[in-house]
């Protein structure tokens, strides 16, 4: 059974065709494509396009017939990984395409004898899109997801971005392919050149039945499809005319009674024929036997070419030149932050190497980078570059808002023209973030470093974060700290009461933040130190000198010694009294101290008042006692 394309059954309507469709798929001779039913619609709605369709359908020659390059964007539609078919597919489809079109494919060997003569190299190829309509690179394929399962013949939806499709590129310059899973049965449909909008020009293709897909278990699984589609873009005619020995306006294919199925025998005789030309990419037959066009359909799909899609011989789809390998710029690495890096400051500020790999010099690039997904930031470069040649650009600070960071960086643009080649545009890494500030304290001991140690304390938990025990002897110790938020001492101690500085030595010690320096001293007597704050607002850090205060002990909360400084010098010639009270005011032990520290390993763990007696006044603190 097949369809009969007459004026009785176009009126019995679109709903009744539906119907009949989803029968006769159930049969063999089902059908295969829809072009033919699309154009019976749209000469219904216009009726302007069939005097259309009867001008173009004289048999003549095309008037001229070089070789032609249609430029091809495939748009896949895909709902699953399914039919979100390969990029090699998509290959194997426009191999087919320029085999077919060009004879050269391998089972033209294939065709009887009796139809050497009138089998055409359609002298038609075709290529994947290498320049997008605004001039851009491209590798004319289009992936775009669409929630919908399926499109049907007459659904315009797969045609448009906003109905769950994609929107056409200008078709007077591409040849559209639609690939997607289509309802009902059909393998394709075209549209014809006279026969509907800009917007909806093109082939929609069967995923299953797009390019050449071996482990599909079907007869039509070697794109022939798609061949056959494109004859109809071409304005081609199925070869039995869509009617009981019709006409496909051909002049060199045989009459034939209907469509073939399967694979027919030669000679398969009807409508007093000497043979159905049943494998001609126009026919139904299974794609492994059909393998010819004729010279009648490559005059009428070059008049086609000729008077209705003449702008595809001014397209530039195709068209690589402009993108010369002179417009190549890479980023070669991402000097800073190193890959697992641990940074201190709440910002980073990234560095990159950038290369110009052209031949031609390079001015400009630009660049775009971002943390952890968030927006770019952009920043240009100017320069002048030769090739080969490499330059380090260092770039505006972002803030750290994690630990754990990502730093994406990509160049484009080089000299404002498309990058060729973007393999070599983009580089990430990550790296760590303390979000605290960076602090160098610098010790140069004098003659006498045995009479010397210091200590970094933060005041909270009381954690000694570093200390200098055994020094050398005029040695300069630097040390980098990454510290968080929180108030810090610095405190060096002097046995021989004579300090580090200019006795016996020029010793000094210094606290730089950044370049900035917090405090430095070296002539002291027993003791000396710096407090510092590092406190965080608004995202900044500010740092903060703290006064000595009258009574400043370290560390707090302390757990063996207890490090008193004091304006007035203690010494065995100049001791001091201390008492330690509990909480609840009973006295724990009273001292009379001799040096800096106070022993205080034998009380138990808690909060203490430490009294003291300094230029007959009295003063108190709380201390905490923590093991
Ligand atoms: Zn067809």
């Amino acid at each position: 059974m097949i369809i009969l394309m007459n004026k009785r059954l176009i009126k019995i309507g679109f709903l009744f065709l539906l119907l009949l469709f989803s029968k006769i798929n159930m049969s063999q001779n089902f059908e295969k494509c829809g072009s033919m039913l699309l154009l019976q619609k749209a000469m219904k709605e216009n009726n302007q396009i069939e005097s259309k369709r009867n001008l173009i359908n004289q048999k003549v020659y095309a008037e001229s017939m070089s070789n032609v390059t249609i430029p091809v964007v495939v748009h896949v539609v895909y709902s699953n990984a399914q039919n979100n078919i390969s990029d090699s597919r998509i290959f194997s489809q426009i191999q087919v395409l320029n085999e077919d079109f060009r004879r050269t494919n391998s089972d033209a060997i294939n065709t009887p004898s009796q139809f050497q003569s009138v089998v055409a190299d359609m002298s038609i190829n075709f290529c994947l899109a290498s320049k997008d309509p605004d001039g851009n690179p491209t590798n004319g394929i289009i992936r775009k997801f669409t929630n919908k399962s399926g499109f049907s013949l007459y659904d315009t939806t797969i045609h448009y971005n906003a109905t769950g499709g994609s929107d056409a590129w200008d078709s007077d310059k591409y040849l559209n392919i639609w690939v997607c899973n289509i309802n009902g049965g059909i393998l394709g449909w075209a549209q014809f050149p006279y026969a509907g909008t800009k917007e909806t020009d093109g082939v929609v293709i069967n995923y299953d039945n797009f390019g050449i897909n071996l482990n599909y278990s079907s007869a039509y699984k070697l794109g022939r499809t798609t061949t056959h589609e494109v004859g109809h873009w071409l304005n081609l005619f199925h070869v039995w005319g869509d009617n009981t020995c019709g006409d496909d306006f051909v002049f060199d294919t045989p009459t034939q009674e209907q469509a073939n199925y399967g694979c027919k025998i030669h000679p398969h005789i009807s409508c007093q024929n000497s043979g159905d030309m049943f494998m001609n990419f126009m026919d139904y037959s299974d794609d492994d036997c059909m393998n010819s066009f004729t010279n009648g359909q490559k005059s009428r799909a070059w008049n086609c070419l000729l008077n209705y899609r003449d702008k595809i011989f001014i397209s530039d789809g195709c068209d690589t030149t402009n993108f010369s390998m002179s417009c190549d710029a890479s980023i070669e690495s991402i000097i800073h932050p190193l890959s697992n890096d641990s940074i201190c400051d709440q910002k980073i500020y990234p560095a990159i190497v950038i290369k110009n790999n052209s031949s031609d010099p390079m001015y400009t690039l630009d660049i775009n980078y971002r943390l952890n997904g968030q927006q770019y930031t952009y920043q240009s470069w100017s320069g002048n570059l030769s090739q080969n040649m490499s330059d380090t650009v260092y770039l505006a600070s972002l803030k750290n808002l994690q630990n754990n960071n990502i730093l994406e960086i990509e160049v484009s643009l080089p000299n404002s023209k498309i990058d060729l080649d973007f393999s070599n545009n983009f580089l990430s890494t990550n790296y760590y973030s303390n979000i605290g500030r960076t602090v160098n304290i610098q010790v140069q001991t004098d003659n006498y470093a045995q009479e010397n140690q210091w200590y970094l304390y933060k005041e909270v938990n009381n954690s000694i974060i570093d200390s200098g025990v055994v020094l050398n002897n005029n040695t300069l110790y630097e040390r980098e700290y990454c510290l968080t938020q929180g108030c810090y001492h610095f405190v060096i101690f002097d046995s021989g009461n004579d300090g580090i500085c200019c006795n016996f030595g020029n010793g000094y010690f210094n606290a730089f933040f950044g370049d900035s320096l917090i405090g430095s001293g070296g002539s002291f007597i027993n003791i000396d130190s710096l407090s510092f704050c590092i406190s965080n607002e608004n995202q900044t850090t500010n740092l903060n000198n703290l006064h000595d205060p009258v009574l400043d002990i370290y560390p707090n909360p302390a757990s063996e010694n207890l490090f008193f400084k004091l304006k007035s010098q203690i010494t065995i010639n100049n001791p001091i009294f201390v008492g330690i009270y509990d909480i609840a005011g009973k006295k724990i032990l009273t001292k009379k101290i001799t040096s800096n520290n106070l022993n205080i390993s034998s009380l138990e763990n808690g909060v203490y008042v430490l009294f003291i007696n300094i230029d007959s006044t009295q003063h108190t603190t709380k201390f905490v006692k923590n093991k």
